[in-house]
């Protein structure tokens, strides 16, 4: 029997599972919408109760997908939205809430996070997202793609420190956060969000995990995102539209690497030497 997901602790005291689920292409094509709520329900019964949408995602499509999803269920879910920088004014940002609160059915959103840094100042976003918090639209707000000085920046705005976490680019082959940001949020106790664990499904398809998949009997996006699990204070969103690949995430959760394992891992994809810019997807 598998071991009930780990949580993590957010600096607004939510405990949120640190396997959750992603949502990017998904609402794009009617024909494939009834497997991809089939897909989110399912990890939902399997423990992964957080999602992670966004208004960009097929145009709001994605986030009808989630509001199917989630209906006559939303208590056990804990949703993460992200507002477009297009829309990051203050007036902008409780619009495009209103808007996505629409397509996902619901009356809040748990954690809506600023999707990229664009030109809006940043106070002018926080303002927003604190006043979208004292209308109970929202409960907790954060940022995604902040590299290190923008979260130093962030935290120098009134409210900045209300951030809650910082959705990035995390995997075995970006391992750049590990030298600079991982750490910052680390000391800060601030979870990092790790988009795109599996790099989009090519980590699926590399021969540098095929020795440890085979020594756990697991496929190698299961070591993939075992590895991003293997650390406190870090949520992995893998997305899987098909059931089989839903299955395989959740176990992977229960994979524990050994030290040899993941001193093999750092032989083929080495830790960042020196401070890398953040990429991005
Ligand atoms: P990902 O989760 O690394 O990879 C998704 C792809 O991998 C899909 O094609 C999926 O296939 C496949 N896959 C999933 N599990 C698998 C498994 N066990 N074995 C083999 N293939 C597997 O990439 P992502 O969708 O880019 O990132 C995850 C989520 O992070 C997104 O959906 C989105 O919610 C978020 N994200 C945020 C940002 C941002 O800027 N903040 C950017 C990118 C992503 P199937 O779907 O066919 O099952």
């Amino acid at each position: 029997m598998s071991s009930a997901i780990r949580t993590t602790r957010l600096p607004g005291r939510d405990d949120v599972p640190v396997l959750g689920q992603g949502t990017w292409g998904l609402g794009e094509r009617p024909a494939r919408r009834a497997d991809e709520v089939a897909a989110l329900r399912l990890g939902l019964d399997l423990g992964m109760t957080l999602i992670d949408t966004a208004e960009m995602y097929g145009d709001g499509g994605a986030e009808e997908v989630v509001g199917e999803a989630v209906s006559g269920r939303r208590d056990e879910v804990f949703i993460v939205g992200k507002v477009l920088p297009t829309h990051a004014s203050r007036l902008g940002v409780v619009t495009a809430c209103d808007h996505s609160l629409r397509r996902l059915r619901t009356d809040r959103i748990d954690l809506y996070l600023l999707h990229w840094r664009l030109g809006t100042p940043l106070a002018e976003t926080v303002a927003g997202f604190e006043a979208l918090k004292a209308a109970g639209k929202i409960r907790h707000w954060g940022v995604s793609n902040f590299d290190t000085a923008d979260m130093v920046e962030l935290a120098g705005v009134a409210d900045g420190r209300n951030v809650q976490t910082d959705q990035v680019l995390y995997n075995l082959r970006r391992r750049g956060i590990e030298y600079d940001l991982l750490p910052w949020c680390r000391e800060r106790a601030i979870p990092v969000m790790a988009y795109s664990p599996v790099e989009q499904g090519v980590l699926a398809g590399d021969g540098r995990l095929a020795r440890i998949a085979d020594r756990h009997g697991v496929s190698r996006s299961q070591i993939a995102l075992a590895w991003v699990l293997r650390q406190d204070g870090v949520i992995a969103i893998p997305r899987a539209s098909r059931s089989e690949h839903v299955r395989e995430n959740r176990a992977a959760h229960d994979i524990r690497l050994a030290p040899a394992d993941l001193q093999e891992l750092d032989r083929a994809f080495p830790p960042p030497a020196g401070k890398q810019p953040l990429e991005m997807i």
